[in-house]
């Protein structure tokens, strides 16, 4: 196998179990098992729930797809003051991302008073639009 980077940082791995439904959806909870691949198909990785009684705690050095999204962020701020704002948005995306196993790395931070110019979504609107999990 060739060499390999490493994460600086450790990467917790997900969970690949296949949910039902309409279109193909994983289960991506934190995995904790490992379950060896055949032929062309790589390592498994599933959490406490998906493992079999045959699968492997994950070992250090388990080779894993690491995924880098360059995504940009618009959450409205908390504040009128530019500076709360900021610091609390990044919190906030930074704890919603930690708590799916992400890294998260804030490469730059700004903002600007804009208006709305329909009504935004309410939060029962927003919670039965998004997608179960
Ligand atoms: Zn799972």
């Amino acid at each position: 196998m060739p060499e390999l980077p490493s994460t600086l940082v450790p990467v917790p791995l997900r969970c690949c179990e296949m949910r039902r439904g309409a279109g193909i959806r994983f289960c991506g909870e934190i995995a904790s098992h490992v379950r060896p691949g055949t032929g062309l198909r790589g390592d498994l990785f599933f959490c406490e729930l998906h493992a079999l009684p045959s699968d492997k705690a994950i070992p250090v050095g388990q080779v894993f797809e690491l995924v880098r999204l360059e995504i940009v962020v618009e959450l409205a701020g908390v504040t009128p003051g530019a500076a709360v704002s900021r610091s609390e948005a990044v919190a906030a995306v930074e704890r919603a991302l930690n708590r799916m196993g992400a890294l998260v790395d804030v490469a730059s931070v700004s903002s600007r008073q804009v208006r709305n110019v329909v009504h935004p979504p309410t939060r029962d609107e927003i919670r039965q639009s998004a997608v179960p999990r």
